[in-house]
């Protein structure tokens, strides 16, 4: 599809290369297709790479959030403060354990992460976990965060969904908390459709997880299969949140190309930047030097809240470009709104109204970045003469 004769530009794009089709191929072939080797070599390979003892592969990152805030003891009447300014997944897995997400405000348009001090405000008897979202790939006030709970005997739950490779102080984020939740979902930046993983340096956390990903068993087929084992037995309330091993043959095979893929998220974020820079009525989240330890998901523009609707409509309209909002308020959110009436947090309402995601993905060119450019500068300026719709 193309629009005023340029083609459009996606917020994401995702390409295989040949290797990875071919390590699913071969998967396929094995005749063994869910937990198994391929899930625990890169199982492996991720904690390597993060630098924590466990790695437990999940069907997706809300349930890794779910095994996260179970191991820290959530349950019901606990208590759990998480953004709004985030993916409702983040909220609604402290539901699945029985829990009452408490929402807590972030700091500001220039930096869109969970504040510490309203986290601190927010805290009761009840409290057992707090959530942070390293939101567009952008570490969350980690350290602060992490001496908070420590003070209060709480749990810190990371959902790094947007965020692996990404550091603070030099540390991968995912290793912070108690445990990290991460998410191989299609547009996410390791994506291979559906896939999630929860990270942890705690033994009992890891050994909770693996085995409540599978049904609480004491044994997968796996070991049945190898003969390590004749039986089972089922010791809690498990689910079924196992990946399989076609996909974790596929993350394997993406992986190896991670970093490479960041490096150029990188390139594309800076010179978004120093483009941006120079348009107005463009406020851009976080620092230059905050580019080079971020996993660069996405970019997210900030906007007068009044342009904001206008302007993603002329875009995609006028201009063939793709945009999104990350993210509309979870608290705002109609079954949310109803649950928990009178929640107020206006420097996440601001964002929600102001935030405009423009895309970014490794093969983006220069024509394009330019392209999308040009477009926001056009359309704020028609928007601001008046002129625009
Ligand atoms: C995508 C996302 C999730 C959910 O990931 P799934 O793998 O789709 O379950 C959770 N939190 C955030 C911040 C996300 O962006």
């Amino acid at each position: 599809m193309s629009a005023g004769g340029f083609p459009e530009i996606p917020l994401f794009d995702l390409r295989l290369e040949p290797q990875d089709l071919e390590a699913v191929a071969q998967t396929l072939r094995s005749g063994w297709l869910t937990l198994g080797p391929r899930t625990q070599e890169f199982e492996e390979t991720f904690a390597a790479h993060l630098g924590v003892r466990h790695a437990v592969a999940v069907s997706s990152c809300t349930a890794a959030l779910h095994l996260a805030y179970l191991a820290a003891g959530v349950g019901p009447g606990d208590e759990v403060i998480v953004p709004a300014f985030t993916f409702a997944a983040t909220a609604a897995a402290v539901l699945y354990a029985g829990g009452t997400p408490v929402f807590a405000d972030i700091r500001g348009l220039e930096d869109p992460s969970i504040d510490p001090q309203d986290v601190a405000r927010r805290i009761t008897p009840r409290t057992k976990a707090v959530a942070c979202v390293h939101f567009a790939g952008y570490a969350a006030p980690v350290q602060e965060l992490q001496a908070l709970c420590c003070e209060h005997g709480l749990a810190l739950i990371e959902d790094v969904a947007h965020a692996p490779s990404a550091t603070a102080g030099g540390r991968k984020l995912g290793s912070f908390g108690l445990a990290g939740a991460f998410s191989f979902f299609s547009n996410k930046i390791l994506s291979v459709g559906e896939g999630g993983l929860l990270s942890t340096d705690d033994d009992a956390v890891a050994e909770q997880a693996r085995a409540l990903r599978s049904h609480a068993m004491t044994s997968g087929t796996w070991a049945r299969h190898t003969g390590a084992t004749t039986t089972y037995d089922v010791t809690g309330l498990g689910f079924n949140y196992r990946l399989d091993e076609p996909r974790a043959a596929l993350l394997s095979s993406r992986f190896r190309r991670l970093e490479d893929d960041i490096a150029r998220r990188r390139v594309l974020t800076r010179r978004y930047r120093e483009l941006l820079g120079a348009v107005e009525g463009v406020t851009l989240p976080y620092r230059d030097e905050d580019v080079d330890t971020s996993s660069c998901y996405v970019l997210p523009i900030m906007v007068a809240p009044e342009v904001q609707g206008p302007l993603r409509i002329a875009l995609r309209e006028k201009h063939g470009v793709q945009t999104s909002l990350f993210y509309p308020s979870v608290h705002e959110f109609t079954a949310y709104r109803e649950r928990f009436a009178g929640v107020s947090l206006p420097r996440t309402e601001l964002a929600s109204r102001c935030e405009v995601t423009i895309p970014l993905f490794p093969h983006l060119t220069e024509e394009q970045q330019d392209h999308v450019v040009r477009s926001i500068d056009q359309e704020l300026r028609a928007l601001r003469a008046g002129v625009s719709r």
